[in-house]
């Protein structure tokens, strides 16, 4: 695996006459990788004639500064895994190499971004905008994975490569989950050991409330599951929301025109947990 910092190093290489024809599969991540991070990479890998992973812990999408100081960072265990897949080519540039100077654009994802973790990190998704955008632009590839785990964030993405005709092609990913259902997650970590010992309600009480569908009303069912939630005492809620698949929009009764998606979003202690399940 080539491992390269400098943008102007990795364009080099990816515009070699040896290179320049090959098609790109390209898997960005925040490192302390994963499962689930290696199963976008698997796929990438088979998709495509290159693997190209990026590792960078974006400061401008954290809107909290101990969570961004806290995210864990391995990066010797993420190259071993990173190998282990057959990435090609590793991306992991410094702060200073993707932001130079500062970068101040908000974008309008207008309703996509007003609910959920739009609304509960203000900020956020424009960070994330900003770095995905540099990334496709420098890495230039012709696929690009992401999971639904980050269900929202996916949507942001393909509505910022449709309105600014990016010409790569975004490819969603199932959610990986440990053996006890719990999403997995770079902040998995992070949790205690009491914590990571209810940490699996999360995904139970999901699953369960699927059931409940289509008697129970969406606002019955959220209810049912703010409750089952605070029934353990570790766990502070954030947001339960059941919002459609396409615009992320909280859903007032059961529409047989579009899907729905059941969103919670979980304090464990100081971690944040997402999660999410399709109801139909
Ligand atoms: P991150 O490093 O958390 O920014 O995640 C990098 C990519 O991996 C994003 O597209 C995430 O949605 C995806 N990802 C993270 N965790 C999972 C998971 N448990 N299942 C599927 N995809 C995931």
């Amino acid at each position: 695996m080539l491992v390269f910092k400098q943008i102007k190093k990795l364009r080099q290489h990816l515009d070699a006459d040896d290179q320049r024809f090959l098609s790109i599969g390209f898997v960005p991540t925040m490192g302390a990788l994963h499962e689930g991070h290696l199963q976008l990479m698997r796929k990438a890998k088979n998709e495509n004639d290159l693997l190209i992973v990026s590792i960078f812990v974006n400061p401008i999408q954290f809107n909290n500064p101990e969570d961004l100081q806290k995210y864990p960072r391995t990066y010797d265990e993420d190259a071993q895994m990173l190998e282990s897949v057959g990435c090609d080519v590793l991306f992991y540039p410094s702060v200073d190499e993707m932001y130079p100077e500062p970068e101040i654009i908000h974008y309008d994802f207008g309703l996509l971004a007003e609910t959920m973790e739009g609304s509960a990190r203000p900020g956020h998704f424009d960070g994330v905008a900003i770095v995905v955008r540099k990334l496709f632009d420098i890495v230039k590839p012709h696929r690009a994975y992401f999971g639904e785990k980050d269900f929202q964030q996916l949507a942001i993405i393909k509505e910022l490569v449709r309105r600014n005709r990016i010409p790569v092609n975004i490819i969603p990913c199932p959610i990986v989950r440990e053996r006890d259902g719990l999403a997995m997650s770079s902040r998995n970590a992070r949790l205690t050991a009491k914590e990571r010992a209810v940490a699996p309600k999360i995904y139970e009480t999901l699953q369960d409330a699927v059931g409940l569908f289509p008697t129970n009303s969406p606002a019955q069912m959220k209810a049912w599951v703010r409750d089952r939630f605070q029934r353990v005492p570790a766990f502070q809620i954030d947001y339960v929301e059941i919002a459609d698949d396409k615009m992320l929009q909280p859903l007032q009764g059961w529409s047989s025109a579009k899907g729905a998606i059941l969103f919670v979003a979980i304090y464990l202690g100081q971690v944040r947990l997402i999660d999410n399940i399709r109801i139909y």
